[in-house]
Order: C-alpha cells, then sequence, then structure tokens
C-alpha cells in the first residue's frame, strides 16, 4: 500500500532531520576531540579516527598526507585501516564488541598501535609526491583545492597512478584540508572492504569535517614552531641553555631507571677572543654556526647538540659510557682542528681549535649539578694541559 504523500513526505522530513543531527553530532564530538590536544600526531589521529570510525564518517581506510614546504613534497603521516579484508573483520568486530565509540578510539593510547602496525603506512610513507602541476591524482587535489571522487567506473584510467600503485582500491575521495584557503594537507577515503559507494552525503559531512581538521592542523603546526624556537639558540640553531637543562634531566632519569650510561661534553672554543678580535665579531658567529655544523654532523639521532653558553657547546651522549665518549669526543676535537673555513676567503688558512671537557654518569657523578661541574672542570683542565684536547674529570683529578 502506497503511504500517503503527506505521511511520505513527514517520513522524508524526520529521515533528513536524523541524519542532521547524527552529522552535528559527529562534527561536534571530532572538533570537541581536537580541541583537548594542540599536538600534532594527536590531533591527525583524532581527524582520521573521526573518518573511519562507525560513529563517525564511517569509510573503510583513511590516509592523511602534510605539505613539506622545506622539501615542497605531500607526505603521509597517518594510516587508520585494516590492510586486508580479514583484518578488517577482525577490527570491526573488536570495536562492537568492546562497544567503542568515538570518545574511546580517539584517546591518545591507541595511537601508536593504530599508526606502527599498519603496512599500508610504511608503503605509503615512502611516497614521497613532488608539488608539481603534474596531473597526479594528489596534486591535482591539492591545485585545484577541491575534492575529488574517483567512481568504481572511472578508477581504472588512473591505474598508472603514484597513489593508486600503492593504494590500491576501486572507488576513493581525496579531500584538501584547508586553513585561510589554502591547502595543507589532504586525506584520502575509501570503502574497499565493505564496498559501499560514496554517496553526496558522505562528501558533504566529509567537508565540513575536512574544514575543521584544516584550521586544527594549522594551529597545531603553529604551535609546534613556537615550542620548537623557544627550545632553539637562534644563531646556530642548536638546542639552547634551557632546552638542554630540561633535556639533561629527562635523560639522567631514564639512565637511572634503565641502568646505563650518559656521557657529557662541554666543548669551549679556543682562543675565541683572539679570533673575534682578528675577523671581527661577525665573522665570529659564522665560525661558530659553521662549528655548530660539524658539531650536529658529527652527532647520533639519540644525541642532543646544545649551544651552552656564548662560545661553548654542550653535548649530551645517551647510553654512552667513558671510553666510547671519549672516542667520539677525540674524533669532534679532530675534525675541528682539520676544518677549513673555504666559504669566506678571508678565512683562508684558518685554523679553529677546541678544548673538550667529558663526565659520565653514573661512572663520575651522580646528580645533574655535579655532572655538569665535573665536565666543566674537565674542560678547564683541558685548557690548562695546552687545549685542543679532551679531558676527563673523575675522582682522583677533582
Ligand atoms: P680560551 O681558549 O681560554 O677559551 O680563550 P677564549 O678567548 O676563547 O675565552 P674567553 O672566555 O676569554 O673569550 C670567549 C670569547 O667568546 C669572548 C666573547 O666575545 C666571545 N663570544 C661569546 N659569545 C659570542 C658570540 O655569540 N659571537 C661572537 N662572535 N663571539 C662570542
Ligand atoms: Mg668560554
Ligand atoms: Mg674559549
Amino acid at each position: 500500500m502506497a503511504i500517503p504523500s503527506n505521511e511520505q513526505e513527514e517520513k522524508e522530513l524526520q529521515e533528513e532531520l536524523d541524519r542532521a543531527q547524527r552529522e552535528l553530532t559527529i562534527l561536534y564530538n571530532i572538533s570537541n576531540a581536537m580541541r583537548t590536544t594542540l599536538e600534532l600526531n594527536h590531533i591527525l589521529y583524532i581527524i582520521l579516527t573521526g573518518v573511519t570510525s562507525h560513529s563517525g564518517l564511517g569509510f573503510n581506510r583513511a590516509c592523511l598526507f602534510l605539505i613539506n614546504k622545506r622539501e615542497r613534497c605531500l607526505e603521509c603521516k597517518i594510516v587508520i585501516g585494516p590492510d586486508s579484508g580479514e583484518q578488517a573483520d577482525k577490527i570491526w568486530k573488536y570495536i562492537k564488541n568492546a562497544n567503542q565509540d568515538l570518545e574511546d578510539l580517539i584517546s591518545a593510547d591507541r595511537i601508536a598501535y593504530s599508526t606502527s602496525q599498519s603496512g599500508l603506512f610504511e608503503s605509503l610513507r615512502a611516497l614521497k609526491i613532488p608539488l608539481a602541476n603534474d596531473g597526479t591524482l594528489l596534486t591535482s587535489a591539492y591545485m585545484n583545492g577541491s575534492p575529488l571522487h574517483i567512481r568504481k567506473g572511472m578508477i581504472d584510467r588512473y591505474a598508472n597512478d603514484p597513489l593508486l600503485q600503492v593504494f590500491k582500491t576501486n572507488e576513493l575521495v581525496i579531500m584538501p584540508l584547508k586553513a585561510k584557503d589554502k591547502v595543507n594537507g589532504l586525506i584520502i577515503a575509501d570503502n574497499l572492504f565493505t564496498q559501499k559507494p560514496i554517496t553526496s552525503d558522505d562528501l558533504r559531512i566529509f567537508m565540513m569535517l575536512a574544514n575543521q581538521a584544516g584550521l586544527a592542523i594549522e594551529n597545531s603546526q603553529l604551535y609546534e614552531m613556537v615550542v620548537h624556537k623557544s627550545h632553539t639558540d637562534s644563531l646556530t640553531n642548536l638546542w639552547n641553555h634551557g632546552f638542554f637543562q630540561h633535556t639533561l634531566a629527562l635523560e639522567l632519569a631514564k639512565t637511572r631507571e634503565t641502568n646505563s650510561a650518559l656521557s657529557l661534553l662541554i666543548i669551549d672554543i679556543d682562543n675565541f677572543k683572539q679570533i673575534n678580535d682578528t675577523y671581527g665579531h661577525q665573522n665570529g658567529d659564522i665560525i661558530l654556526l659553521e662549528l655548530a655544523t660539524i658539531l650536529k654532523d658529527s652527532s647520533r639521532d639519540v644525541d642532543y647538540v646544545c649551544r651552552y653558553g656564548g662560545e661553548e657547546f654542550s653535548m649530551i651522549l645517551t647510553q654512552t659510557a667513558r671510553e666510547q665518549a671519549f672516542l667520539i669526543a677525540e674524533r669532534i676535537r679532530e675534525r675541528i682542528a682539520h676544518h677549513q673555513f673555504p666559504k669566506q676567503p678571508l678565512f683562508h688558512n684558518l685554523t679553529v681549535t677546541v678544548s673538550i671537557g667529558l663526565a659520565t654518569f653514573p661512572t663520575d657523578a651522580q646528580s645533574q649539578i655535579e655532572l655538569i661541574a665535573r665536565a666543566d672542570k674537565a674542560m678547564y683542565i683541558a685548557k690548562f694541559a695546552g687545549k685542543n684536547r679532551t679531558s676527563v674529570c673523575d675522582a682522583e683529578s677533582s
């Protein structure tokens, strides 16, 4: 029996209202979650959880690319979604049984799990898309700044696209993220496992989410930039004294917990006053910057290179006992002593040397203050012994 038209209209209206309410709830929940943090990785995780969870937009998979301004390319930062159909079934069953809603899913402790387990993430991360007007799917969406929906029948035309070589699917949407009308990222989403077609309703709410997401990303990037700036020294780009003290405290706590060793180097330029007097302060600054670059180049990812003060640097060598630290210090010292300053003809034949003081926790010191004092004292021992050398300050020499 056909429903009378006013009843039909009422039903449609009710459905429309339900949908609007559902969409508002989703957007409200996601924007609330985004306001709880300024940390970029967490923001990205919240956004993609909103795109993929059943209580959110419900896409099967989503990945998020951000613009790397320095390298002028798009790079994948996070992927959420199963790698295969079986994994999808497992995850969805788990979520259903655990009765998890959006709020549970976006709790921070799940970030590491979901991002580090994905094989797809590994392949997408290797894909760096240059920001050129080359007609590829991602750059087109970036240049046009509008969503790109590739429907089922059309996907074969793009079989050679770099994205589709890795993100194999039969229908997808690429949604640009914007802040102040500038695209700062892209989300790619699909329904590979359920094969549910992507509707215009899906696109509409996705666009609303993208508008908020783009702004949240920009805020977080600005915040991280300010935090980074407040920790760095503006002349050398090394970590500054405040960050050095803060990090040393954290690293010493870790060293205590793991019963390992940490070494500290205090590096002071020899006769720098004379160098300033000969070449002028501005050229002295250039030398400082060049030495900072050598120190950075000589360090491992786990080390911290800092500007301790005027012409003094410090290096925190994590998980490094005294003997190994001594070899590292000597390698740095020799590298500096043999360094040529080619950029300025003025510096032709200039040799700069440094004196290095070394102290190790827990071998030489039991506390942060004591460790710095011992490394500093060791540096003065090196100066008194004739400069251009590395010295250790152990219990006997103090
Ligand atoms: P020593 O071998 O005993 O360390 O002698 P030195 O001349 O290096 O030591 P001293 O402490 O007498 O002088 C350090 C000089 O470093 C004095 C200061 O003008 C210079 N200096 C400190 N910070 C800066 C800086 O940011 N730029 C420049 N150009 N010079 C700096
Ligand atoms: Mg000094
Ligand atoms: Mg000096």
